[in-house]
């Protein structure tokens, strides 16, 4: 009996909610997409919520939008519906039961009514003599008359699936080709918990065949467990879909897994969940470019492509089985990429957050504020992610008395000292009284002007100014500057830094 194998592609997307959208997750959530976009045929979402000692009930709100954020709207979900609802694996449970009665009327599982103390008791003991530790099927072996006994008395029980207990099983993974394993290498794992709940490997299958799912994407952890569902799809007597375990992603040092939280490396902090990459202020198209090329290739020679380039040549043969560390530093470099490539309204758009959530302005005032038209595009090229930004224009945002010139030689122009430099700020402060309009161009002129009238370098000039009106060492160009803040607000400024020089 099959259900699939014609007609289109059916991949799915199954986190389970205990937590947010790690990396690892995001990915194979993008490479179902990509399948499902190039195919032309179904990315579903299914939740699969079944431990419900590990459930954490906002963590389904933040893996859609995690999901969302990446541009990875799926075709059928908890949210949506679909021809196949529900999509949530509790809302889900008799039909699970109803399989595990099948299997154990077909003889494929039975009951099992150890206690926790005796499986205790086993493993320690399996542990005392150095044998692999597993459940010893006790259960399996128990005569009817003593199972119909402890029915009736009312103990609780699991079902467990019976492996077959010689024998080889042989599955395909689509990377990998075929792996063979010796059943004896196998236990008989729960499949449904005594809560009446199934376990991942009954739920999982279940809903796989039943939802038509044509290719199973999943992390390379569940290799070990594959052998498992091959058995307990052959016990159903269904056609496995095609299996592709995806490659682990290791941490930048290359050695271990990453880790489901920030870690610092070598002095830099790298980032793990979905939210942390959008709240760090990378672009989601920069994102989606960067992931794609995390265990598949677009092409060696070209780094930078667009979401319809990769539809088109997206392929899971491609994929490569072997884990890879994720090159942070090109994410960086590709975001800078996308972020000058955005015209500047979309930039504001995308900065707008940010800046009102580290400037603690809002986002309807910084929306008509003229100064972030001025200084947006001068600082389009200097950052490499949105919560950069606001480094560059916090000075703009604070009043005259608050800029601090902690640094003396902020207001000292280069090769000057400083009563030359109190005597160019005069100098300047005179021009930008006068130069009309007031704008970054001829202000450039004016004090260019200036500057070769009094023999002074240019740099050496414009330096105190640049001291003076931000406070800091590293600011947007200048003259944008000057003109973003205006000519009453310049000149402020200005009076401060001489009562500072003066003083
Ligand atoms: N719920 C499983 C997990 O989060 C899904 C694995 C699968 O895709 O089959 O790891």
């Amino acid at each position: 009996m099959t259900q699939h194998g014609e007609g289109a592609v059916r991949v799915r997307f199954a986190p389970s909610p205990t937590g947010h959208l790690h990396l690892g997750g995001l990915r194979t959530a993008l490479f179902d997409w990509l399948w499902a976009r190039k195919t032309e045929g179904q990315f579903i979402l299914r939740i699969e919520d079944t431990d419900r000692k590990r459930y954490d009930a906002d963590s389904v709100t933040s893996l859609m939008q995690g999901l969302r954020w990446l541009g990875l709207e799926w075709d059928e979900g908890p949210d949506i519906g679909g021809p196949y609802a529900s999509y949530v694996q509790t809302e889900r449970r008799e039909i699970y039961q109803k399989y595990a009665q099948k299997l154990i009327d077909r003889g494929h599982a039975y009951r099992c009514y150890c206690t926790s103390e005796r499986l205790e008791a086993m493993r320690a003991e399996q542990r005392r003599n150095k044998r692999p530790t597993g459940y010893d099927r006790h259960c399996r072996r128990l005569a009817d008359a003593m199972r119909t006994r402890r029915e009736a008395e009312g103990i609780p029980s699991v079902v467990r699936f019976a492996v077959p207990e010689a024998g080889v099983t042989v599955f395909t993974d689509l990377l990998r080709g075929d792996i063979q394993v010796d059943n004896r290498q196998l236990r008989d794992e729960v499949l449904l918990k005594a809560d009446g709940l199934p376990t991942y490997h009954l739920a999982a299958m279940v809903d796989d065949f039943l939802m038509n799912i044509t290719h199973i994407l999943r992390g390379e952890e569940w290799l070990a467990t594959a052998p498992l569902h091959k058995l307990i799809y052959d016990a159903f007597g269904w056609e496995m879909p095609v299996l592709v375990h995806l490659p682990v992603i290791l941490d930048p040092s290359g050695k271990g897994k990453m880790s489901k939280r920030k870690r610092t490396v070598a002095g830099k902090e790298y980032l793990a969940l979905a939210h942390e990459f959008r709240d760090a202020g990378y672009l989601p198209d920069a994102m989606f470019n960067f992931l794609v090329n995390v265990g598949w290739n677009f092409d060696p020679d070209q780094e930078v492509f667009g979401r319809e380039e990769a539809i088109e040549r997206f392929c899971l043969e491609d994929i490569n089985p072997s884990a890879a560390a994720l090159p942070y530093e090109k994410l960086d470099w590709l975001n800078s990429l996308y972020i000058r490539a955005l015209p500047a309204s979309e930039l504001k758009k995308a900065l707008l957050p940010f800046l009102s959530r580290q400037l603690q302005l809002s986002e309807d005032e910084l929306e008509t504020d003229r100064k972030l038209d001025i200084l947006i595009p001068v600082i389009q090229e200097r950052i490499k992610r949105l919560d950069e930004a606001a480094e560059w224009l916090d000075w703009a945002y604070l009043d005259a008395d608050e800029i601090s010139y902690s640094d003396p030689k902020l207001l000292i122009g280069r090769k000057l000292n400083a009563a030359q430099s109190i005597e160019i700020l005069r100098v300047g402060a005179s021009l930008l009284e006068e130069v009309d309009p007031f704008a970054a161009e001829t202000i450039h002129q004016a004090f260019r002007q200036k500057a070769e009238a009094l023999g002074v370098k240019a740099g050496g000039f414009f330096g105190p100014f640049r001291g003076a009106i931000t406070g800091k060492k590293v600011s947007p160009p200048l003259f944008e500057s000057i003109e973003a803040l205006g000519r009453q607000e310049t000149l402020r400024r200005i009076e401060r830094a001489l009562r500072e020089l003066e003083g």
